[in-house]
């Protein structure tokens, strides 16, 4: 190569090996993304690689420690004028992509880390693949999470390397895999051990061994006459996944690759000009927003020097026990006390088959257990920097557990209670600091909810709410800090629309209409089986809690006799539905005349009622963050973007006024509309 030049973005060095590193160093950049100005340094670094005489092979790699490539800069996803404009960015991305795939001298993907979207794209268009075998690189193509789908090439290389289903299975879920993983699917060439990493690349690079094909019965998977047949089977896999109507994405590919298979220049222009269009259908646009909310969760909390290694979690019930769990996953070592050792041992079981689950292999289950110690007198206390209180719901019995807690802990240690209805001023009383109490609210269960609550009561210090949302993220938890009243925020949201819910049950309408009516609007699951999932008694004690509070809030009897009768739900094999081995036993869809759309309307509105009662009391900061804590503690329909955007998008007043006609059709008094107007502002 004559000449080497300078890149904003990338680094060329040649090794005595005559092999030529190209590393990938976004500027000003955690890290590296793929953007405009990224992809033309490419494009001319791939004009010199046409000509280049002087290397035995080529490598690309990071020079980030935070992995390989993030995928596209999200950033731009917006920024397009028109579709033409996306269309033509993506196959200016494809074209340079091809490039590299014809380029004479073997090209090496050396990825370390995430290697996920356009950065996998990139691999894939690269001869080999080498990946490092450890837990943190995943690889994958996340973009139908975004709403819309690969756009560089990645829908038609990835079927024609591995076969149609695993590919499919890959892109139509956006999920990712490991490099262990990844190579045993057969789209990385070899994991390796970090160690061996860049010998592994070497060999591809200098040695040139045959490059990975399809089998023949892959190859067969994208014949025209399979791809029909495969079709209607993986069609019908992904209806019981995603609803088309709210997420056209993966039918895209699908339908894409039935009609033009992955040979020739077609199925890319289809893939392009499919994706152009798709950066402009609301899904995505409020998908693109969603990442942007959980972007701004991560990032809170990044100030503090906080670094918690030992916790101590006191109850080792339901949620003590998981919350230990869960930290002793995360590479901390926790202490767990209860009464007797007899009420943790059930929490050390449910700890060792989380672990299981995650990890499979042995050595790193064991590990995890390692961390995690029984501890019924309290010896965790003085050496833990969080203390975390998960005992019944009692005021007293709380306030002596921090009385004593008090006196043993360190002065730097955070307190911090789970409690989910006891206001922290009333806890923090009998404290000699009670600025040290927070409250730090997970969710159930504790390993799948992403959202934890950081909960500020009035004399909280703010520097503790710092250290607590600190601690939140180093549990790979998304923190949202809430102030301390009646239900905090996703409880005292979700607890109108249920018991409007159950109340719509009395009215006469059949559950599986309300729950199927919340399904089709976008919800994960329904109220009527979401109540049966967290279990009738907790929700009838959260709902007693805040009609205190709240007398509006009026609990259905149908709630209390059930929950009299010990039909408790899931957890019961009986509730609003009945279950067999915790499975629901699902009814039959009966016959129900009236649109689903009016259900829909009135929960949403109740719901919404309650938000803006939220945002008007100062419960979150602003409606970002109340759609965040909504769409991560309850699963609001993501692709609405949260219920303050969908009622800004549906027009606040028209709602407002359509919510005052239903509360005063069944007696009631809605809030004012001036409550409701203060999102406006945003
Ligand atoms: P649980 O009844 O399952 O467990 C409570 C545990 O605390 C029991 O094992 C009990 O033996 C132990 N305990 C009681 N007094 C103790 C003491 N003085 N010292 C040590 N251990 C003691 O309760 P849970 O459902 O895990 O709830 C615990 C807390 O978490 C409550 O404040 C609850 O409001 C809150 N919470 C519960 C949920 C949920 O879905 N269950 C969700 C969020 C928050």
């Amino acid at each position: 190569m004559s000449r080497m030049q300078t890149y904003k973005h990338w680094r060329l060095e040649t090794g005595v090996d005559e092999i030529l590193w190209i590393y990938f160093d976004k500027k000003d950049s955690k890290v590296n993304t793929m953007d405009r100005e990224v992809m033309e340094e490419l494009s001319s670094i791939i004009d010199l690689l046409s000509e280049d005489k002087d290397h035995k092979g080529v490598i690309i790699a990071s020079a980030k420690k935070t992995g390989f490539i993030a995928g596209a800069d999200i950033s731009q996803f917006n920024q397009f004028k028109d579709i033409d404009e996306a269309v033509s960015l993506l196959q200016r991305g494809q074209a340079i992509y091809s490039r590299i795939e014809a380029l004479k001298i073997p090209v090496v993907a050396m990825i370390d880390g995430f290697c996920v979207g356009g950065g996998l794209e990139l691999a894939l268009a690269c001869h080999y693949r080498v990946a490092e075998d450890g837990p943190k690189t995943r690889l994958g193509l996340p973009e139908v999470k975004l709403g819309i789908h690969p756009g560089w090439g990645g829908t038609v290389r990835l079927p024609r390397l591995i076969g149609a289903p695993q590919a499919m299975n890959l892109i139509l879920s956006g999920g990712t895999v490991t490099g262990k993983v990844a190579a045993k699917i057969g789209f990385v060439d070899a994991a390796v051990p970090k160690r061996h990493l860049v010998t592994a690349a070497k060999y591809y690079a200098t040695q040139k061994p045959k490059r990975h094909q399809a089998t023949f019965i892959q190859n067969l998977t994208n014949s025209t006459v399979m791809r029909r047949i495969l079709m209607q089977f993986m069609r019908k896999q992904l209806r019981a996944k995603a609803n088309p109507e709210h997420y056209p994405a993966p039918y895209h590919v699908l339908d894409n690759w039935e009609r033009f298979g992955v040979k020739g220049a077609e199925p890319f222009a289809r893939e392009a000009r499919d994706c152009g269009k798709l950066f402009f259908s609301e899904t995505s646009q409020n998908l693109v927003r969603v990442f942007y909310l959980q972007e701004r969760l991560k990032g809170l909390g990044n100030d503090t020097r906080f670094a918690p290694q030992h916790v101590h979690v006191i109850g080792a019930g339901t949620m003590g026990g998981d919350i230990a769990a869960w930290c002793a996953f995360q590479g901390m070592t926790v202490t767990l006390q209860d009464r007797e050792p007899k009420f943790i041992a059930p929490a050390i079981k449910r700890a060792f088959a989380l672990c299981k689950a995650k990890l499979k292999e042995p050595y790193l289950i064991q590990r995890v257990m390692d961390r995690l110690i029984p501890d019924v007198e309290g010896y965790g206390i003085p050496k833990a920097d969080v203390i975390i209180e998960a005992i019944y719901e009692d005021l007293t019995a709380k306030q002596e557990t921090f009385k004593k807690v008090e006196r043993l802990a360190k002065p730097t240690a955070i307190l911090a209670t789970n409690t989910s209805s006891i206001p922290l001023d009333d806890i923090n009383t009998v404290l000699q600091t009670p600025e040290r109490l927070v409250g730090i609210h997970f969710f159930n269960p504790v390993s799948k909810m992403l959202l934890v609550e950081v909960v500020k009561g009035n004399r909280t210090d703010p520097l503790i709410v710092d250290k607590a949302i600190s601690f939140v993220r180093s549990l790979d938890r998304l923190p949202l800090p809430v102030k301390s009243s009646p239900g905090f925020l996703v409880n005292r949201i979700l607890m109108p629309y249920l018991l409007e819910a159950v109340d719509m049950l009395d009215e006469g309408v059949p559950a599986p209409v309300i729950d199927k009516a919340m399904t089709d609007f976008g919800m994960p699951m329904g109220p009527i089986a979401l109540g049966d999932a967290v279990g009738l008694d907790i929700c009838l004690s959260v709902a007693k809690h805040l009609n205190q509070y709240f007398p509006n809030m009026t609990i259905p009897p149908r709630l209390v006799s059930l929950v009299e009768k010990g039909k408790l739900g899931r957890k019961t094999g009986s509730g609003f539905y009945q279950y067999k081995n915790g499975k629901m036993v699902k009814p039959a869809m009966p016959t129900y005349s009236k649109p689903l759309k009016e259900i829909s309307d009135r929960l949403i509105l109740c719901m919404l009622n309650e938000a803006f009662a939220c945002l008007s009391e100062g419960v979150v900061a602003d409606s970002d963050l109340l759609d965040a804590g909504m769409i991560f503690g309850t699963g609001f329909a993501p692709f609405r973007g949260g219920p303050i955007h969908y009622a800004k998008s549906q027009g606040i007043h028209e709602l407002y006024e359509q919510f005052v006609k239903q509360t005063q059709a069944r007696g009631g008094k809605a809030q004012s509309l001036k409550e409701w107007d203060t999102t406006t502002e945003a």
